[in-house]
């Protein structure tokens, strides 16, 4: 079908029909379980290549706060502490040094797609300006480094250490946690960092051990191999490599570009193709950087959470492909009702339609403009609403199929079909390579401890995982009930606000760090969560739409547990404050401001 049928009903029906058949040709009842560990041949792609890991003693003390994981969410909740006069605070992280996903993805062109003024925590605190409005990697990891330095965080950190057990100690109300190190260190409380998107995953297909060529996962970049660096430096050592990649995710979008241009011949193995929106990306002018007042960060924070998630301000701070479609949708709304027509559910849910055909009418229209081969052009065309799967920005990934020896290999939503030691083979053809890169993502809808790599155990032997089994359950996304002076930072279960994970992040620490030294004020041994308070949480969650996972209908992928049916543990695990972002937010300001910290109880030492 053509986009021009779509302004018809008769094409509007068509569209749906056609997104619908893509939808199910991509339906696989294995749904996660297609997808399969790094071990064995592949146990070293959770090796560490960046860092050169330096031997110690093991350590046997105690911290007042252990914080699990070096990546945002442990900085910005160190950074808090501090400013909150808590000093005794350890970062324990598995890679070299801090940075989490930004320590670990140093492919060549990783770049954030969220604006930096947003996504950058602590800008103002640190006084950094952002070179431009999305920046790269190294630019990235750099500030990572820069929280560590400006708050002190390095002091105490062990590094290239990665937590094999944390356990309550219910005597001395201490969490023991064990490393691989051999260290046995005691913390009065523990805040959570540990990532959404951490542990590497392969996908299943027949034969991919037997691959004898050289091979890594995107998350594990082989710059020895590649030549080139994160810094964008040409991928020289690939002139004479037969290439080959599988996947098209957000990753992939960014790497292919610089694969195509240094590669002898690229294989890009595509399953399902992103929408690719434009980039736009510009230098930050240091004058008008100059002009923003005090306090101008959490005015952009609050603004792009206020427009990306449907609501209304007079100016849009940010303006990019994340806030488009909302505004779309706005203005949509708008003049409908001011054309006389009721606010309803229906009014929304028809604007948002009409707005998202529109968008992907466009984006599949720049497929055209830009895609040289019209074979490969429609290959590369997405047929799903733009927030069924992550969506991509760009201005360099689509151009790189014009490269001579660029290489689209559709697999027509099948995937792979098998690989051997040579190669791949997709529709009975033998692709022959030199290098196979994975680009196949993070796990995802896992249980909570494969994907941090160790069990919590609380109160009376509870694991997180059974205290888990049937769904996530906490208060405010922080707390977890039989879990005392445990703190989660991750946006699940409170703000849920996707498009900018660090907002979520700063405020949990915020929160995170008033509570700390509350309970240090009053002398308080523990902090938890009531019973009511986490039920009645969960209650409330169970009610939200705010989730991220799409609509069951969409095309699978992470957003939508892979196609599979949404039961409880999976809605609870993705849900939000059914308030929306903005209202979760203003709640938890007045919650942590008003002293009374109600849902907790504070225990005195026995
Ligand atoms: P994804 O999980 O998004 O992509 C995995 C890719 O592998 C998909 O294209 C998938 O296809 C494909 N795939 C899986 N199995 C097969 C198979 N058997 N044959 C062929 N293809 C297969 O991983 P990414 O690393 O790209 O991204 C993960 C997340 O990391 C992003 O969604 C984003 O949230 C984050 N990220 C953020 C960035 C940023 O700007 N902040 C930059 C990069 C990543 P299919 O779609 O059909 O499942």
């Amino acid at each position: 079908m053509t986009d021009r049928d779509a302004t018809t009903a008769a094409g509007n029906d068509a569209l749906r029909a056609k997104y619908r058949a893509e939808r199910d040709k991509r339906i696989r009842s294995d749904g996660n379980d297609q997808y399969i560990q790094p071990s064995g041949r592949f146990a070293h792609f959770l090796d560490d290549p960046y860092g050169e890991r330096v031997e110690r003693e093991p350590l046997t003390d105690e911290v007042t706060v252990a914080l699990i994981g070096g990546g945002f969410a442990g900085l910005v909740t160190g950074a808090h502490l501090k400013q909150a006069g808590v000093t005794d605070v350890r970062i324990i992280e598995g890679g070299g040094d801090v940075g989490g996903a930004w320590y670990w993805n140093r492919y060549p062109g990783a770049q954030c797609d969220t604006a930096a003024m947003i996504y950058l925590p602590l800008l103002e605190e640190t006084g950094h300006m952002p070179s431009q409005k999305y920046t790269l990697a190294p630019e990235i990891f750099a500030h990572a480094k820069r929280i560590a330095t400006t708050f002190g965080l390095y002091d105490n950190a062990l590094f290239s250490t990665e937590v094999t057990s944390l356990h309550w100690d219910h005597v001395t109300s201490r969490w023991i946690i064990g490393t691989n190190r051999g260290d046995e260190i005691r913390a009065q409380f523990v805040a959570m960092g540990t990532g959404p998107l951490h542990r590497p995953k392969l996908p299943g297909i027949a034969g991919i051990e037997t691959f004898a060529g050289h091979s890594f996962h995107t998350s594990r970049w082989d710059y020895d191999y590649t030549g080139g660096s994160p810094a964008g430096a040409p991928l020289e050592k690939l002139a004479d490599k037969r290439v080959g990649i599988i996947g098209t995710g957000a990753t992939s979008v960014q790497c292919i570009p610089h694969l195509a241009r240094a590669a002898q011949e690229l294989f890009v193995f595509q399953r399902t193709p992103s929408s690719i929106d434009i980039r736009n990306n510009h230098p930050i002018e240091p004058d008008w950087f100059a002009t923003l007042e005090a306090g101008w960060q959490k005015k952009w924070l609050e603004n792009f959470a206020i427009l990306q998630t449907g609501g209304f301000a007079d100016e849009d701070l940010v303006k990019d492909g994340w806030t488009d479609i909302s505004q779309r949708i706005r203005d949509r709304v708008v003049a409908e009702v001011t054309a006389g027509a009721e606010y309803t559910p229906e009014t929304v849910e028809r604007a948002f339609s009409e707005s998202d055909d529109e968008k992907m009418t466009e984006i599949r229209a720049r497929v055209d403009a830009i895609v040289a081969d019209p074979e490969t052009a429609e290959g590369l065309k997405p047929w799903y609403r733009q927030l069924c799967k992550r969506p991509c920005f760009h201005d360099e990934y689509l151009q790189a199929y014009n490269e001579p020896g660029a290489h689209l290999v559709d697999t027509d939503g099948k995937g792979v079909e098998r690989i051997d030691e040579t190669g791949v083979w997709v529709g009975g053809v033998h692709y022959e390579l030199d290098c196979l890169i994975f680009a196949s993502g993070f796990e995802v809808g896992t249980d909570y401890a494969r994907r941090s790599g160790f069990e919590t155990v609380g109160r009376n032997g509870l694991s997180l995982s059974d205290h888990w089994a049937d769904g996530m359950q906490t208060l405010h996304g922080i707390h977890v009930q039989g879990f005392p002076n445990l703190f989660i930072v991750g946006p699940n279960q409170g703000a849920n606000l996707i498009s900018n994970i660090t907002h979520n992040l700063t405020e949990a620490g915020q929160t995170i760090a008033m509570i700390v030294a509350h309970a240090l004020d009053v002398g308080a041994a523990e902090v938890e969560a009531t019973e009511t308070a986490e039920q009645a949480w969960v209650e409330r969650l169970a009610t939200s739409t705010q989730s991220f996972l799409g609509n069951p209908d969409c095309t699978p992928g992470y957003y939508n547990n892979e196609g599979q049916e949404l039961g409880r543990r999976e809605r609870l695990n993705a849900s939000g404050d059914p308030r929306g972002p903005i209202g979760y937010f203003e709640y938890i300001d007045q919650w942590r401001n008003s002293g009374e910290f109600e849902g907790l109880e504070f225990c005195p030492p026995r």
